[in-house]
C-alpha cells in the first residue's frame, strides 16, 4: 500500500511517502517555516531527484497542497493521481487515555484529539490543522492516527500515578504518559526479531536519545514503565530538558529570581539539560569535542547524562524482574560510542557486557555486545516513519476487509 506519512508541528510539515509492501520510500521531504513568506520546501525522490523551492506558504492547509502538488509534479513527482495515495498516516503526539493504539480517524477521533489539546498544547493543534486539511484535499483518502503515547498506555497504574492528590489525576488527567512510542515499539520488536525470540517472550530496555530522550521497560511487549511523564519534560537529562529534578526547585527559583511561570516553563526546556550545565551546547558532539579539550562544564553534563540513563537501567531491571536486551536509538543513541560506552561501563555484574570494538562500528542494525553477554546490546536507527505507514497500512487493510465482506 503507498501511504503518505505525515508529521505536522507548529511551524512545519514532514512528510514520506512509502511503499509498505517493499518499505521503500518513495519520495520524502519537509516544508519549514510555515506562516511566513520565506517558507521552505524541500523534496527528495527516490532516485536522489532533489528539490529546494521557497515561497509564501502561510498556513498548514496550503503546505499540504503543496506536498500533494509535488508528489503528482511531472518532473519531481512519483505519482500520476490523488488516488495512488492509499492512505494517510497521521503522527499524532498526544492520545491521552484515550488511545492505546493507532485508530482509524473519524469525526469522533477528532473531537476527542480536540479534547486532549489541553494535555499537548503546542503539539496536538497543527497535528489536527494537518488532519483537517487532509480532509479537504484527499476527501475519500482513509486516514489513520498513530500516536507518541499509546505504547505505553498499557502501564500499570502504580508507574503511571504521581504521589499527588488522586483528585487531580481525576479532574485533569494529571499522570505520567510517556513518549517516543513509536520508537520504542519499533526497535524493541527489532531487537526480538535480531534475538530470534519472539517480542511477547523477552524484556527489553530502550534508550531513544536524540535531541528528546526518554527510556522505557518493556515487558514482553509492553511498556510497564517510561521516564517522560505528564509531558516529555521528565525522566534523563536532554539537550536543553532538565530532567528529573525536585518539584520544588522550580518554585524556590521563580521566588529568587523572580520569574513568571511562563519564564520558568523556558527555563526548564530550553536553557537546561546539556546546554544549561555545560553553557556551550545542546549538540552531544560538540560537548564531547570540548570535553576531550579538557573543558570541565562539558564533562559534567555528559556525565550527568550518562550516569542519570545508569541509574534507569538499574531501576528498570528491577521493574522487570530480569533483562534479556537493550536497544539505543535516536541521534545520540545510533552515533556517540562514547555515550554508549559510559553508560554501559561496570555492569558486568547484571550480565552486560560490551565489546569495546562492535561498539565501534557504525551502520545499520547492529548487536555491540560480547558473544558472552547474557543481556544483549543492540544499537537500531530509529524508523518512526515506518511504523506509521505500516500501522496505517494494517489498519486500512482490515476496513477494506470489513467493508468487502458487508458487500
Ligand atoms: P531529534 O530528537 O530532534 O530527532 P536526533 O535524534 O537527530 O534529534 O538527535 C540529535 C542529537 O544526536 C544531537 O545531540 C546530536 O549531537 C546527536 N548526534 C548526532 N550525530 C552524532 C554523533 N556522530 N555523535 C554524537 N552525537 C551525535
Amino acid at each position: 500500500m503507498k501511504v503518505l506519512v505525515l508529521n505536522c508541528g507548529s511551524s512545519s510539515v514532514k512528510y514520506q511517502f512509502i511503499n509498505t509492501e517493499n518499505k521503500l520510500v518513495l519520495s520524502k521531504g519537509s516544508i519549514e517555516s510555515i506562516g511566513s513568506s520565506s517558507a521552505i520546501l524541500t523534496h527528495q525522490r527516490y532516485d536522489g531527484d532533489t528539490i529546494k523551492i521557497t515561497g509564501e506558504i502561510l498556513d498548514h492547509d496550503l503546505a499540504i497542497e503543496y506536498v500533494i502538488a509535488v508528489l503528482l509534479s511531472k518532473n519531481h513527482g512519483v505519482i500520476k493521481d490523488r488516488s495512488e495515495i492509499e492512505a494517510v498516516g497521521h503522527r499524532v503526539v498526544h492520545g491521552g487515555e484515550d488511545f492505546s493504539g493507532s485508530v482509524l480517524i473519524t469525526d469522533t477521533v477528532i473531537q476527542t484529539l480536540r479534547e486532549n489539546i489541553e494535555l499537548a498544547p503546542l503539539h496536538n493543534p497543527p497535528n489536527i490543522k494537518g488532519i483537517v486539511a487532509c480532509l479537504k484535499h484527499l476527501p475519500d483518502v482513509p486516514m489513520v492516527g498513530v500516536f507518541d503515547t499509546a505504547f505505553h498506555q498499557k502501564m500499570p497504574p502504580r508507574a503511571f500515578l504521581y504521589g499527588i492528590p488522586y483528585l487531580l489525576y481525576k479532574r485533569y488527567k494529571i499522570r505520567r504518559y510517556g513518549f517516543h512510542g513509536t520508537s520504542h515499539l519499533y526497535v524493541s520488536k527489532r531487537a526480538a526479531e535480531l534475538l530470534g525470540k519472539a517480542y511477547d517472550s523477552i524484556k527489553i530496555i530502550s534508550c531513544h536519545l536524540g535531541n528528546g530522550c526518554s527510556i522505557a521497560a518493556i515487558d514482553r511487549g509492553i511498556s510497564i514503565d517510561t521516564s517522560m511523564g505528564f509531558t516529555p519534560l521528565e525522566g534523563l537529562l536532554m539537550g536543553t530538558r532538565c530532567g528529573d529534578l525536585d518539584p520544588s526547585i522550580p518554585l524556590h527559583v521563580m521566588a529568587k529570581e523572580d520569574l513568571t511561570l511562563a519564564e520558568v516553563n523556558t527555563m526548564l526546556n530550553k536553557h537546561s539539560g546539556l546546554m544549561g550545565i555545560s553553557g556551550v551546547s545542546n549538540d552531544m558532539r560538540e560537548l564531547i569535542k570540548t570535553m576531550n579539550e579538557g573543558n570541565e562544564r562539558p564533562r559534567l553534563a555528559f556525565e550527568v547524562f550518562c550516569y542519570r540513563i545508569k541509574k534507569y537501567f538499574g531501576a528498570y531491571i528491577a521493574a522487570l524482574g530480569g533483562l534479556d536486551a537493550i536497544v539505543f536509538t535516536g541521534g545520540i543513541g545510533e552515533n556517540s560510542f562514547e555515550v554508549r560506552k559510559e553508560v554501559l561501563t561496570n555492569l558486568e555484574f547484571l550480565g552486560i557486557e560490551l565489546d569495546d570494538e562492535k561498539n565501534l562500528i557504525q551502520n545499520g542494525d547492529r548487536i555491540i555486545s560480547k558473544d558472552s553477554s547474557k543481556v544483549k546490546v543492540f544499537v537500531i536507527p530509529t524508523n518512526e516513519e515506518l511504523v506509521i505507514a505500516l500501522e496505517t497500512a494494517q489498519i486500512v487493510s482490515e476496513l477494506r476487509k470489513e467493508m468487502s465482506n458487508k458487500s
